[in-house]
């Protein structure tokens, strides 16, 4: 790609797959492999510097809002931000996660952008890249958090007591990441200057594989929730406590984490995962007094994932009593089903001709803020099929025809 000069005169000349190489040293997993990036870490931190340096070398006016989520504007003559056409993703990772997953479309947006300023389109209407904090949830376990904030889906009470791994609260965390945590909630002047909203990401599937098609667009997010259970017995000595006296929460964990797998495969279209569990205290020679499961299901119909929610309430308790055992179920956090607005998915498809429409089962901030906001998405070929691990991919020249669809879709929102 040549060089283009920004509005601010500065000499541009960055791919996609060039701007990713920049950071591919950045939060590496020695232990996992891939990238933990969680937010606020020090990775994440870096990259967020990353972004801002780029978008101010772009001419760009670089703000965070209240809520941690970065905004680089081009703004319309006179300084309007009103009715933006946004577009953008996340810096943060999964633990262990690939180099594409929100990167991917944060590179694509100043790619984009720079091929915006090259043609000298759009100029006339203000737009925006914004970057998503924690929208994996990798860290405090609620994913899309700033846009949950940002529309008012999480109250702020809830987002800043919940807490990390090492159990510093999100509030703790923020603060010290220069934030002001009084200041979280709800923003609707910003929400209000948003017209459309177009996220680009790394498909999370193989459907553009199969169809053997470099870009996608994105017809709907399979509606999707977290759910904590917590598993109490007795926690004792390994050696000294007969099979007979034992009251192990990790037995009745294991029962479950099987029955669950059982019971989503007899119902079509769910998917029930158990990702994570943590033994309290953990020692090998030790009965665990406690264990925290995580499960994350989805299923196209809400209905369906309450029904199964509950199902699995009822499951656990019995489980549990078996092992002489007490369980609790919470909500950590659901999105329901998702259709993203089809007059645009059309709108897009007039100048992406043959792109595929496809459908995802992973969560993003682009459904979060659907309900406020025009909102689509595109994804772009992973030749691996495979997300939320090392193995995650994209060819170079499927990037920069990422970046290349982003650019016309954006000058097409623009002139609407
Ligand atoms: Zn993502």
């Amino acid at each position: 790609m040549s060089a283009v000069t920004s509005p601010s005169g500065a000499v541009v000349a960055d791919t996609v797959a060039g701007l990713l190489a920049e950071i591919a040293g950045v939060g590496r997993d020695p232990v996992r492999g891939g990238y933990s990036r969680p937010v606020h870490s020090a990775p994440e931190t870096e990259l967020r510097e990353w972004f801002v340096s780029h978008a101010r070398r772009r001419g760009l006016e670089v703000e965070t809002d209240r809520n941690g989520i970065l905004w680089a504007w081009a703004p319309a003559p006179g300084g309007s931000r009103d009715r933006a056409v946004v577009t953008g993703s996340h810096l943060d990772s999964v633990p262990g996660g690939g180099a594409f997953d929100g990167p991917l479309g944060v590179a694509s947006a100043l790619v984009a952008f720079d091929q915006l300023a090259a043609r000298d389109v759009g100029g006339d209407r203000a737009r925006a890249i914004a970057v998503f904090p924690e929208e994996e949830g990798s860290r405090f376990g609620v994913a899309c958090l700033g846009s949950r904030l940002l529309t008012g889906a999480l109250a702020p009470e809830r987002a800043l007591a919940l807490k990390d791994a090492e159990g510093r609260t999100f509030a703790e965390v923020a603060r010290a990441g220069g934030l002001e945590p009084e200041r979280f909630g709800p923003d609707p002047t910003l929400l209000g200057s948003l017209d459309t909203f177009l996220e680009l990401h790394v498909e999370q599937g193989r459907s553009l594989v199969d169809l053997g098609r470099p870009v996608a667009v994105a017809s709907s997010i399979l509606g999707h929730g977290r759910w904590r259970l917590s598993l109490t017995g007795e926690g004792n000595h390994a050696g000294t406590t007969l099979m007979a006296d034992r009251r192990d929460p990790m037995v009745a964990a294991a029962r479950l984490v099987v029955r669950i797998r059982d019971l989503a495969r007899t119902v079509p279209g769910a998917r029930a995962t158990v990702g994570r569990l943590t033994p309290v205290p953990g020692g090998t020679n030790v009965i665990a007094s406690h264990v925290d499961l995580w499960l994350d299901l989805r299923h196209p119909e809400d209905g369906v994932t309450a029904a199964l929610v509950e199902e699995i309430r009822v499951m656990a308790g019995v489980l549990a009593a078996d092992e002489g055992c007490a369980v609790t179920m919470s909500e950590e956090s659901f999105s329901a089903t998702v259709d993203f607005d089809p007059a645009m998915r059309e709108e897009l498809l007039t100048v992406l001709p043959g792109a595929p429409v496809l459908g995802t089962g992973a969560g993003h901030d682009a459904g979060v803020l659907k309900d406020h906001v025009r909102t689509g998405m595109l994804f772009v070929r992973n030749p691996t099929g495979v997300s939320h691990s090392p193995a995650e991919m994209v060819e170079d020249a499927d990037a920069e025809a990422g970046a290349a669809a982003l650019t016309e879709s954006l000058e097409l929102l623009l002139r609407n």
